[in-house]
Parts: structure tokens; sequence; C-alpha cells
């Protein structure tokens, strides 16, 4: 059910004024998006074209606060077999910033952004890491990477890493 009173007919603008979304009304809904998308193989919850739909309709609270925008996985599928070139895994990345500034990021993402600014990688290397590779002979993994650690703290908003 689609109640029209919550609909901002502006924003399809707003996706097209980001960076990467400026093709987005050109979408005629042919679902080639949908049926190459191998998340949508796995989880039918999951349906590009409808995402495209829901952004023209202006169901705008909907998709930014829907965990759907973070599952595309950014394999460029749907973007290299659009006939429109619509470069839909460029509009999911649109998506997902305007979320983001919104403050509506999926709690896998914020874990990813907060290990990644503690440790400059996406998980955390034990002491039992390490004395597991000294029996095995291998020199010891370097627990944080400080460059990549300030690259991330300087880069990332810091309701992203808090
Ligand atoms: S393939 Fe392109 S035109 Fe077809 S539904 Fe997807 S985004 Fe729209
Ligand atoms: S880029 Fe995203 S939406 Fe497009 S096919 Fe890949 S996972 Fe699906």
């Amino acid at each position: 059910m689609i109640d029209s009173k919550e609909l901002d007919p502006k924003f399809k603008y707003e996706v097209a004024a980001e960076m990467g979304g400026t093709n987005i009304t050109r979408c005629f809904a042919c679902g080639t998006c949908t049926a190459g998308c191998p998340v949508r193989e796995i989880d039918d919850k999951y349906n590009p074209r409808k995402i495209i739909r829901m952004v023209l309709l202006g169901m705008r609270e909907k998709v930014l606060k829907s965990d759907f925008i973070w599952l595309c996985s950014t394999c460029y599928t749907c973007y290299d077999r659009c006939p429109q070139d619509v470069q839909l895994t460029a509009i999911m990345t649109a998506l997902k910033n305007i979320a983001a500034r919104e403050g509506h990021i999926h709690p896998s993402f914020k874990e990813q952004a907060r290990l990644v600014s503690t440790f400059g990688r996406l998980y955390e290397v034990e002491d039992f890491d390490n004395k597991k590779r000294e029996k095995l002979g291998l020199p010891p993994i370097q627990k944080t990477f400080d460059d990549l650690t300030k690259l991330a703290k300087a880069s990332l908003p810091k309701k992203v890493i808090q």
C-alpha cells in the first residue's frame, strides 16, 4: 500500500543530483537488472528494479531506511546489461551516501568502518593468530596499519565510526 501523502516527488531529482545518480529517470522498468542480479538469486526480497521504481515514485523514507539498499554487492552486472544505461550500481551507491548522511547506516557497514578505523583492516588479528603462525614457521602479522587507521578516521564521518 502506498500512501500518496508520504511521497516526495523531488526525491528522484535529489538522487539524480548525487554523484552516480544522473541517469535514474531513464529507467523503463524492463527488469533486466533484477533478472541478472546475483544477490536477487539468493534473496528475493532484493529487487533492483523495484528500488528504482520506489525512488521514481518518491518513496524517500522507505528507500533510505531500508536494509535492502545495503545488499547490493556492486558486482556491476546490471550496470553492464541495462539497455538504458541507468548505471544502477552507481545509483545504489548514491542512495547509500544519502542514507548515510541522514544517519541510516546498516550496522554491518558501521562495524566494517569501525574495524578499518581501529586496525586498518577488516578483521582484528589476535595474539592467538600470531602464535599459530609462529608454530607453523610463519612471520607474525602486523596488528594495525597506522597509515590506514589515520586515513579512515580522517575520511569517515564520526557518526559512522562511533
Ligand atoms: S535494466 Fe535498466 S532500464 Fe531495465 S529495469 Fe533495470 S535499471 Fe531500469
Ligand atoms: S550491482 Fe548490485 S544491483 Fe546490480 S546486479 Fe550487482 S548486486 Fe545486483
